[in-house]
């Protein structure tokens, strides 16, 4: 029997990522945008602006989402500002709590939920948000070469992955190709970037985001559950 407070059913999310797992970004994008319309919203760190600029070729108005967790490096915002005016994106900055503890030497499980993981889902309920745009790539991580191209993440919002299947390569194409706003840390070896006390330049050529958490078992914030 279908769980009517599902936003999406597991035999359509299944049929979609059938049909969309070897579809083009664009129609992948198209699909989000005919099922959940203005309910969508894509998020990003602005380590590049991939998949800002894909989506906003499709749906130029859609809510962009930066979580602003009050630890990422200039470079970052900057990288931000850039892309807002490049773009002319809707961007929908979400902040934590104000006062919100330095937790990161204490623990990075409760600094990421305190950060990242409480601010984002208030920020996507209260904007009404059912769906969001994620840049997750089979090419970050070991932990990411499974990732569905649609999924439901742990507050059973919809989760779709349009650049799920691009390499490093295709990415550094698109990037060239557009000449798009990039974060220059990139260009020092950071190719993911979050906050400053938990990112480095990545350890090794075979894993993106090596470089973050680093010591510690924490591979992902909690954002993608
Ligand atoms: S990435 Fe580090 S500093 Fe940022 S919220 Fe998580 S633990 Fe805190």
């Amino acid at each position: 029997m279908p769980d009517t407070e599902l936003l999406i059913q597991p035999s359509e999310l299944k049929r979609a990522n059938q049909e969309l797992r070897a579809a083009s970004t664009a129609s992948i994008i198209e699909w989000a945008a005919d099922r959940y319309g203005d309910q969508l919203c894509v998020a990003t760190s602005f380590t590049d602006t991939v998949l800002v600029h894909a989506v906003t070729q499709v749906m130029p108005d859609i809510p962009v989402v930066f979580l602003h967790t009050g630890l990422h490096f200039p470079e970052t915002l900057e990288t931000m500002k850039k892309a807002q005016a490049a773009y002319a994106l809707n961007l929908k900055v979400i902040h934590p709590e104000p006062n919100v503890a330095d937790l990161w030497t204490s623990g990075v499980e409760s600094c990421c939920e305190a950060r990242k993981v409480l601010p984002l889902e208030r920020g996507l309920r209260e904007a009404g948000f059912k769906a969001w745009f994620s840049g997750v790539r089979w090419d970050d991580s070991p932990e990411r070469a499974n990732s569905p191209v649609v999924g439901l993440d742990s507050r059973d919002m919809v989760k779709v992955n349009p650049i799920v299947s691009w390499t490093n390569d295709e990415v550094d194409t698109y990037i060239e190709k557009h000449d798009l706003v990039s974060n220059p840390l990139l260009e020092q070896g950071y190719t993911s970037i979050g906050c400053w006390p938990c990112t480095m330049p990545a350890l090794t050529d075979d894993d993106a985001r090596s470089g973050r958490w680093v010591g510690a078992s924490h591979t992902e914030c909690g954002l993608h559950r």
